[in-house]
């Protein structure tokens, strides 16, 4: 299967700024998580918009695949330590030369990284845990120690590609004579040959297992950020070091909080008496609940702030607010007697609304004129 342009996966442009990237990664990543969309294809979905979110949200990497596209491998999820320098360059020209170029088998390679998703709670988020995880993953055999020969035994030279990993082709063209490396189908690129294969792991020297990992997540993580592991990911291979992994955050939502960023907002119903008559509230915070004071005469909407309530940063930059918006509810099914009070009432108020109200009435009355 072909790979999709990355911009095409967010539905943006190249121009896109990293605002638009993060909305649009927000949104698709939302309504194509596995934990919610139960549509069949919608775990490889969640991927492809993962990984080009990845990509284009790091300038470095999206320098890389402006000018590269799909033919860097270095630029797959993660990218790991060894990203950058001239080795996009190498596979470049291994792609283009069918294999020409093609690394040392021998030589030290760092593991592939891995990618976990963890779908937190609106309160776990805001205050972080601790979480062991279990992922599998590819670890060294021990029986054979990565060599992947019996014990006893040890891996020989391959004797068709002395080690090299490749074979040389040599063909007459109208342009000379070209020599063509290609991988050496005996050893299948490795370089060693293994008469005698290690039983635990049929030569490979590498066995699947479950690792459990113990993860400390930072309180106020938001959705769709990622935590890296470094030194988590898949071995190394020829002793080199192991790739990361990296843990991606999804956040459910709540039913009554709302977050955005490190604030949090809620909305708080209120009696038309309550906002007429003024009253003091008691409002849910993820802290504990807060007393607030409502004053005589608050219109809905009204948006008061609760200081160091809302969700610790990240990065240990203090801690967000709660906004609190205050909403009056007219009441629906009203007993004979308060109709009869609230009929009195109008009575004594006249059908004119108060002076603060009248200057928003004339408004109103302009605008219909068109003044
Ligand atoms: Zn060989
Ligand atoms: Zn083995």
């Amino acid at each position: 299967m072909s790979k999709r342009d990355y911009y095409e996966v967010l539905g943006l442009g190249k121009n896109a700024t990293k605002d638009e990237l993060k909305k649009a990664y927000r949104k698709l990543s939302k309504q194509y998580h596995p934990d919610i969309n139960k549509e069949a294809d919608a775990d490889e979905k969640f991927k492809e918009i993962t990984e080009a979110y990845e990509v284009l949200s790091d300038d470095r990497k999206r320098t890389q695949y402006d000018q590269f596209g799909h033919a860097d491998p270095n630029q797959g999820f993660g990218g790991g330590a060894d990203f950058g320098g001239f080795s996009g360059f190498e596979d470049i020209f291994s792609t283009i030369f069918g294999g020409a170029r093609r690394r040392d088998p021998n030589a030290p390679r760092q593991g592939a990284d891995l990618q976990y998703t963890m779908t937190l709670s609106f309160e776990e988020a805001a205050f972080g845990k601790e979480s062991t995880i279990e992922i599998p993953r590819e670890e060294t055999c021990e029986t054979c120690d990565g060599s992947g020969a019996k014990k006893g035994t040890s891996a020989e030279t391959c004797s068709h590609c002395n080690g090299t990993g490749q074979l040389s082709v040599e063909q007459n063209t109208p342009f000379g004579r070209i020599v063509n490396k290609r991988t050496c189908h005996h050893c299948n690129g490795t370089g060693k040959s293994i008469k005698h294969k290690c039983a635990t792991c049929g030569g490979a020297g590498k066995v699947k297992k479950r690792k459990k990992i113990n993860v400390k997540i930072p309180a106020g993580v938001d959705d769709g950020q990622q935590l890296r592991v470094p030194g988590q990911g898949e071995p190394g291979v020829n002793g080199g070091p192991p790739g990361d992994l990296y843990v991606v955050f999804h956040v459910r939502g709540h039913e009554f909080f709302e977050r955005d960023g490190d604030d949090i907002y809620c909305e708080m119903p209120l009696t038309f008496a309550q906002a007429a008559l003024g009253d003091e509230i008691e409002v849910p915070t993820i802290h504990g609940k807060v007393k607030l004071k409502v004053p005589a005469g608050t219109q809905t909407g009204r948006k008061f702030r609760l200081s160091g309530k809302g969700v610790p940063n990240v990065r240990g930059y203090g801690q967000g607010d709660q906004y609190v918006i205050l909403r009056v509810l007219t009441p629906t099914s009203l007993t004979e007697k308060q109709k009869e009070l609230l009929r009195e009432f109008a009575d004594i108020s006249g059908d004119k609304p108060d002076e603060h109200e009248e200057s928003f009435f004339d408004k109103v009355k302009r605008a219909f004129k068109g003044e």
